[in-house]
């Protein structure tokens, strides 16, 4: 494993030197994931519109005054108008600013100034500002919200709140009531270390694939992580929030967020099973359903597709593949034939926790119930290599944040993903209606797809990321396409998404319509009520302020009609 970064390029930032920056203990591997995102990069993002796009309805010249007028009360660093080249950087090195797995054109979803608050009543001002000027904005954490927008603005030109550049202080950890209280810019990595680092190696953090987000945002935008406490908006416990008006109440932007811990059950015992039919996924569903519900499975289940796993273990796509249109499935299995856990379609990814005899009894009951898929194997992790995917898995579900999910990002040179993600049911037939939607779209449009079934206590997330090159402009609209394709005909099918990318966020508002968009119609009221002035995030979730409604998506990622495809 390299230790050092090919010449020229800088050393991903540290946690002790950057709020977002990455644990030493990651640096060897931080610094081999960035060694190969810098060698896939084939050419640079650059944006043709002048900088900065302001925000509409307002001149150069007010904007420059308002945005001076704010920093004269947070300080000027703390203000800044966003009017030099955009860099769309890395994961541990991501922009404030932008998209920077643009779908659309490198200057769609580009803010016009980013604002860095450093406390409550710092925001209260913000907020205030954006009243007096009309200027929409938009809170982020982190902004490391990947396949979904990342940091970006919904309307081109709108303002960035960086809340986690100054905001990022564990306020309290509680010991005793297995509680913490943290503020936007605290990342699954910092609270982790925080952790250990106070001693409380009694408590588990959950965190999700990659720990480089944010607590909050990522439970604000519904995330969830691979322990126990596996749904981040359920084991949220209070939040203060800032309001559009400017008042401190529940419903805006959120300045502080209680989590619960959960106790660490000490020993665990990371398991895996292979199964080797697509179609298997339909008796898998059914198998896992009771299991899951009763917790025999305690976290998460995951039901990762091989193709996933090949790229995670981290080799490009050329490396099996150089021909165009959807990856053969006969060369995924050849080449999952040669690894360690050998020929499959379906992986699943469990953990046990708690004393030995607490523990055989649930893997022996799995194992039975797993094993009446036919083909079904059971994996030794003791057979698998260090840097088998399993080893990632196993550390997230043990509540260790790790960064080598990073690696199938990398796919495609100038690796970005979109995510198409639908709930559903714990039904073998709604599992397979879901993958054969999913597996038929990417075809008919010739993508490669990494999908994952996730099972909660009483539903089921597909999450299909679709990877693409994000500067190969064909393969970002085959990529729209198939998603907006797809998003269509899973609300046809009765299925929604529980998050999407910030271009589908009307077509995904759009399918929850039933009695006369009565959940849109609740929606407007309460935003029109709260922000009259339509400031904060227009159009977030397909939410639209009075004062932008009606504007067909804002002339922002409008698609053409997607065409019905036989299935
Ligand atoms: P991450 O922390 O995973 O990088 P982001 O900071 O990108 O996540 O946040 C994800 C989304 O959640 C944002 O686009 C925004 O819509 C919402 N969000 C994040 N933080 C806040 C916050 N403090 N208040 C309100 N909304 C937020």
């Amino acid at each position: 494993m390299p230790t050092s970064l090919e010449k020229g390029i800088a050393l991903p930032p540290l946690l002790s030197q950057s709020h977002s920056g990455v644990p030493e203990r990651l640096l060897s591997d931080s610094i081999q994931a960035k060694n190969r995102l810098w060698a896939n990069k084939k050419t640079h993002a650059k944006t043709n519109k002048e900088l900065p796009i302001l925000p509409e309805n307002i001149s150069k010249e007010e904007f420059y005054n308002a945005i001076a007028e704010l920093q004269g009360k947070l300080g000027s660093d703390n203000a800044k108008v966003v009017d030099t080249p955009l860099d769309d950087g890395w994961y541990l090195e991501h922009p404030n600013t932008h998209d920077a797995m643009h779908i659309l054109e490198d200057d769609d979803l580009v803010a016009s100034a980013v604002i860095c608050p450093g406390s409550t009543s710092e925001v209260q001002t913000v907020v205030l500002w954006a009243n007096k000027y009309r200027i929409p904005i938009y809170p982020i954490s982190i902004g490391r919200n990947f396949g979904y927008g990342g940091a970006a603005p919904r309307l081109n030109g709108g303002v960035i709140v960086d809340l986690g550049k100054r905001m990022n202080k564990i306020l309290d950890i509680n010991p005793q009531d297995c509680t913490c209280l943290v503020e936007p810019g605290v990342t699954y990595f910092a609270l982790f270390e925080e952790v250990q680092a106070r001693g409380y190696q009694h408590l588990m953090v959950d965190v999700p694939d990659l720990g480089g987000g944010s607590v909050v945002g990522n439970a604000l935008d519904r995330g969830v992580g691979y322990t126990p406490y596996g749904d981040h908006w359920a084991t949220h416990s209070g939040l203060e929030v800032v309001l559009p008006n400017g008042e401190v109440s529940n419903l805006g932007i959120v300045t502080k967020m209680g989590v619960t811990l959960m106790p660490h059950p000490g020993d665990h015992e990371g398991f895996a099973y292979t199964f080797q039919k697509e179609s298997d996924i339909a008796q898998l569903a059914e198998i896992i359903r009771p299991l899951r519900i009763a917790m025999i499975l305690e976290n998460v289940a995951q039901i990762r597709h091989v193709s996933v796993v090949l790229a995670a273990n981290g080799k490009p796509r050329s490396a099996y593949y150089k021909g165009k249109g959807q990856i053969p499935s006969d060369i995924l299995h050849e080449a999952a034939s040669k690894e360690a856990f050998g020929d499959c379609t379906w992986i699943y990814y469990g953990m046990t926790y708690g004393p030995k005899n607490i523990r055989q009894w649930k893997l022996d009951l799995v194992h039975k119930e797993f094993m009446k898929v036919p083909g079904a194997r059971q994996l030794d992790p003791k057979t698998l290599p260090r840097d088998d995917y399993f080893w990632v898995r196993d550390s997230v579900a043990n509540g260790v944040p790790d960064i080598n999910e990073i690696n199938w990002v990398n796919w495609y040179p100038n690796g970005a993903h979109l995510a198409f993600s639908p709930i559903a049911p714990v039904r073998g037939t709604d599992a397979l209606k879901l993958w054969e939607m999913a597996s038929s779209y990417g075809n008919a449009h010739g993508l490669d797809l990494f999908p994952a079934f996730l099972v909660g206590l009483r539903e089921m997330h597909l999450i299909v990321e679709i990877p693409y090159d994000r500067n190969d402009a064909e393969h970002r609209l085959a990529a729209r396409k198939c998603l907006e394709h797809l998003i269509n005909e899973a609300a046809k099918n009765g299925y929604g998404e529980y998050r999407t990318h910030l271009v589908f966020m009307d077509q995904v508002a759009n399918t929850y319509s039933w009695n006369n968009n009565a959940l849109m119609r609740f929606n407007e009221r309460i935003k029109d009520a709260l922000d009259p002035n339509g400031i904060l995030a227009p159009g977030k979730s397909g939410v639209w302020p009075a004062r932008f409604r009606g504007r067909n998506n804002a002339g922002i990622g409008k698609l053409e009609k997607a065409p019905s495809l036989k299935l």
